[in-house]
């Protein structure tokens, strides 16, 4: 059987929070949901948007870890940091362009999501793709999400000057071959934005 990816497609997100409940339940961080649902500009929208670990292929995560807490399998997928190791410095928190990473004060170490590890490297898809009812969140193969989908999808992303490869990919429209991420606005008077730029902090806001 081909490779099975994760897909994220935000413009089917329902804000059903059916993903947030199926992550909670997960062995290995029971209670707690490590996906994040985002609202996208809230006061003129009802759109919303999961986010997940985009597991890049060079995590900056691992990378700003003084600990070496944090590792990748030889599959690409960026684990959650090794509890012996995590002294809750938050570098991770801060570093993810993704905004993924959690510190949890009453475990004092970070958590964050793993592509349901216990389930995908046995075969299984993770739980937050398993019960998605709109295909928001997808566990299948290259071919499939080309044959069912009318967007591309695409695993390349401009921060700046800094680019990131991700395992996980996003849909796009067809004529989108990156996404770039400029500017976050932080100035009381917002500069006008180029025409391919997001204003990410207007944009998501965490339900
Ligand atoms: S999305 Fe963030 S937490 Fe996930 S691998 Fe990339 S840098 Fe690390
Ligand atoms: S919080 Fe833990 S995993 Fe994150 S950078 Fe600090 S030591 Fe590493």
């Amino acid at each position: 059987m081909s490779e099975r990816f994760f897909f994220i497609d935000y413009s089917r997100c329902i804000g059903c929070q059916a993903c947030l409940q199926a992550c909670a339940e997960c062995d290995t961080h029971r209670g707690t949901s490590m996906i994040h649902l985002e609202t996208i500009q809230r006061r003129d929208s009802v759109q919303t948007a999961p986010q997940v670990c985009m597991h890049c292929e060079d995590p900056i995560c691992a990378r700003v870890c003084p600990a070496d807490a944090i590792k990748k399998t030889p599959d690409g997928v960026v684990q959650s940091s090794l509890k012996p190791r995590c002294i809750g410095c938050s570098n991770c928190v801060v570093s993810c362009p993704f905004g993924v990473p959690k510190y949890m004060a009453e475990i004092d170490q970070m958590m964050k999501c793993d592509m349901c590890y216990d389930r995908t490297s046995v075969g299984k898809g993770p739980m937050c793709a398993t019960v998605c009812p709109s295909g928001a969140l997808k566990y299948t193969t290259m071919e499939e999400i080309q044959r069912t989908r009318r967007g591309i999808p695409i695993s390349a992303w401009k921060f700046g000057n800094e680019e990131v490869t991700t395992k996980v990919h996003v849909m796009v429209p067809r004529e989108v071959e990156r996404v770039n991420i400029d500017l976050v606005q932080i100035a009381p008077t917002p500069a006008p934005l180029p025409e391919d730029s997001y204003d990410v902090a207007l944009m998501l806001e965490e339900v």
